[in-house]
């Protein structure tokens, strides 16, 4: 619940770019999520840090999301103030083969600047969708590569948004889909990375190599999450789930993926419970019949409905 003076305040910094009660649907991959009390675009660091003093003074809780690709807001909706990141664009070659990208850039944003420069290193991820800022909170990567292997240093605003921080890589503790070192509730607005100097074509060869391969292997025409579950060490979650005979498995609008197991695909009209219930379901399943107990890589946000 946001009173009519805060909601003046943040109107007066944002102007058009705060909604009240307005839905997380659209804001997440997988369509679903209820209304948040306010949703803030902040469009520069500077902006952030005001928006994140007037959440302080107002005792407003805040919420940072990039893109919603790996996300699961709850029927309930959240409470406070969700910042998104999508307005912090700015993407700049730096020197000593360095990349300069505010936390809002696109990832495939990302591949086409280094595809047409010539800048090589980060190719492996191409196809995770979602901004940088998503890619380097959730260390997201494929096999064995991460965003850790690239990530020179970030630029953060703390909770209070009084101080905003560059903490190079040694301040980084990144482990699988995870970073931890940050306090809870910082926002990272830029990330630096490590790059090389290469041919153009060559950068745009792998791209296109990289998306043909996830194309064949997941399914990216309806709305999902990507990985549900992290990977169980030694073993693969989409296995586990496949073994124990859930592939098609749906409730309400959810259903695991007969494309890939460890997706869960919003059919039409799914809600968070449908999906929970289905998490629950393979985790209960899998558990029987392996031993092994999956735990969720989607990050889970927000109440259950009243
Ligand atoms: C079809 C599909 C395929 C996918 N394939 C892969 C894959 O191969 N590998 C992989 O690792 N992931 C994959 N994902 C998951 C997702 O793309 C990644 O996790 C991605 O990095 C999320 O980015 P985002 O901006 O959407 O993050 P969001 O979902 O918006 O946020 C994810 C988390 O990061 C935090 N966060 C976001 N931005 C910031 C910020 N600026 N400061 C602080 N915290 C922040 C949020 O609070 C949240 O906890 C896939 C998803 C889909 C839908």
């Amino acid at each position: 619940m946001i009173t009519d003076e805060a909601k003046v305040a943040l109107t007066q910094l944002l102007e058009d770019r705060v909604r009240f009660d307005a839905p997380m649907s659209r804001h997440t991959s997988l369509r679903i999520g209820g209304v948040a009390d306010a949703i803030a675009s902040p469009a520069s660091p500077l902006e952030v840090e005001a928006l994140l003093r007037a959440c302080r003074r107002f005792g407003l809780s805040h919420t940072v999301l990039g893109n919603g690709f790996n996300t699961l807001v709850l029927d309930g909706g959240i409470e406070g103030v969700v910042i998104l990141t999508n307005k912090l664009r700015l993407l700049e070659e730096r020197p000593n083969s360095s990349l300069r990208a505010q936390a809002g850039v696109s990832h495939a944003s990302l591949m086409r600047l280094c595809g047409d420069k010539g800048l090589a290193g980060l190719e492996f991820g191409a196809g995770i969708p979602g901004t940088v800022g998503g890619w380097v909170a959730m260390n997201a990567g494929i096999g064995v590569r991460e965003a850790k292997d690239v990530v020179l240093g970030v630029e953060v605003v703390s909770p209070t948004g009084r101080k905003r921080s560059h903490l190079g890589r040694d301040a980084l503790h990144f482990s699988y889909r995870s970073l931890r070192g940050l306090a809870p509730g910082s926002v990272i607005v830029s990330t630096l990375f490590a790059v090389e100097l290469s041919e153009p074509s060559a950068v745009k060869e792998e791209v296109k190599r990289m998306l043909d391969k996830r194309a064949g292997t997941q399914p990216l025409d309806v709305p999902s999450c990507g990985s549900v579950f992290k990977n169980p060490s030694g073993d693969y979650a989409g296995r586990l789930i496949e073994e124990a005979g859930l592939k098609g498995t749906s409730h309400g609008g959810a259903q695991i993926s007969p494309v890939h197991a460890n997706f869960i695909a919003n059919t039409g009209g799914a809600t968070a419970s449908d999906v929970l219930a289905l998490i629950a379901e393979a985790q209960r399943i899998v558990k029987q019949q392996s031993g092994i107990r999956l735990q969720p890589e989607v990050r889970i946000l927000g109440r259950e409905a009243a």
